[in-house]
């Protein structure tokens, strides 16, 4: 099998909300496709990947650097024993003349390219991607059932506490049991007024978790007085994604479960999370993003240290939304997959077709991560196929 070209787009996914730390109205992403001389089934074969939500498009370094890389490698270079593509070799080539540290925006490109490839390799073997990312870190069943919660709850123009109630009971009549909404992590009658509104949608508090988005800081006593008031299901990102002391502190005055990582893009980076964050293996939850930091392999790495350091791989629950994400809570029995509720989005929902039920999905089984089948991203996606 050769790969005879690689497409890449960056799409406008912007929209008219905010989280305490960035607006999305400006907000890009990166859509992909390898191009094989292959055919399954009578259809080409094609390797396709859409990005992780949050950083920007990665067109420059795709175009400029790791595209024309990878196309440059002789083709046997890219394929595994039995001719299958391998991401791992693909990645290895990728980072070829990359030095060590200052993972910056090219662990997102890498990331992105290295999840179009495993569509590619699954689609070879003609499973569905949760069947073919090898063991699990810590020896789980893969399992098509998984456990999903719905991140929504940004902040908008809208000042109505009606609106934000509204939105969290979307979502359980969706079928969610589990529901994230931002915080301000600063001002306290804020927090404390949407808190109530998401509350008064049916949840209890163990069902509710809250993003601050980094903002919140020592001073901020106040805004942690409130976050105390309830036994929440998580306090995502409190402190600045690097500042572990900050991080630290948190952890030692807030007493529920903390969660962290999306910022993260490196398993090094994730190993001094680990070492100086003050995080709590038997209580906090790790969501380094899988796409933007590298690929499959690099998480795989995260997670198998994160496991020698007395965490479980229930702990991870990696950031994005994303379809391929799924497949990697699924394969490796990871603790739950977060996703963006509304499916007119490209970065939302699931497969067309397949619902939430009691806060859990079961993946269906096309070959690959079966973009094919949610209709408003394949219409992005054909064109570079
Ligand atoms: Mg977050």
């Amino acid at each position: 099998m050769k790969i005879t070209g690689i497409q890449e787009a960056s799409l406008p996914i912007g929209s008219a909300m905010r989280n305490a730390s960035i607006a999305f109205d400006q907000m890009t992403a990166s859509a992909l496709a390898i191009r094989t001389d292959q055919t399954r089934d009578g259809q080409p074969l094609v390797g396709l990947a859409f990005d992780s939500i949050g950083r920007y498009a990665k067109g420059g370094l795709l175009r400029e650097r790791f595209i024309p890389r990878l196309l440059a490698a002789p083709a046997r270079d890219l394929l595994d024993e039995a001719g299958l593509i391998d991401p791992m070799r693909c990645v290895a080539i990728l980072m070829r003349g990359e030095k060590q540290g200052g993972h910056g925006e090219r662990s997102g490109a890498v990331g992105l390219l290295d999840a179009a490839l495993w569509d590619l390799r699954a689609k070879q073997m003609g499973l569905p991607l949760w069947q073919c990312l090898g063991p699990s870190p810590g020896g789980a069943a893969p399992s098509a059932h998984i456990a999903t919660y719905a991140s929504c709850g940004h902040f908008t123009d809208n000042p109505d506490p009606q609106a934000l109630r509204d939105e969290v009971a979307q979502c359980l009549a969706l079928g969610y049991t589990s529901v994230k909404i931002k915080l301000s992590g600063r001002q306290a009658a804020l927090d404390a007024q949407r808190l109530r509104s998401a509350l008064d949608a049916g949840l209890n508090p163990g069902q509710l978790a809250v993003d601050l988005n980094g903002q919140w800081d020592k001073h901020c006593t106040d805004a942690l007085a409130v976050l105390a008031e309830y036994p929440l299901a998580w306090v995502e990102e409190p402190a600045a994604p690097l500042d572990y002391a900050a991080l630290t502190a948190f952890c030692q005055i807030h007493p529920g479960p903390v969660a962290t990582g999306e910022n993260l893009f490196s398993a090094d980076d994730a190993t001094n999370l680990l070492r100086y964050g003050g995080l709590r293996p038997a209580l906090d939850r790790l969501q380094m993003d899988i796409s933007l930091s590298y690929g499959v392999d690099e998480y795989h790495r995260m997670i198998e240290h994160a496991l020698a350091l007395g965490w479980t791989r229930q702990a991870f629950w990696p950031h994005a939304g994303h379809l391929f994400a799924a497949h990697v809570v699924a394969a490796w029995g990871l603790g739950s997959h977060e996703s963006a509720p509304d499916a007119s989005r490209l970065y939302g929902g699931f497969w067309d077709g397949v619902p939430v039920i009691q806060g859990h999905i079961t993946l269906p089984r096309y070959p690959g991560v079966g973009f094919e089948h949610k209709a408003n991203l394949m219409a992005v996606l054909q064109p570079l196929c």
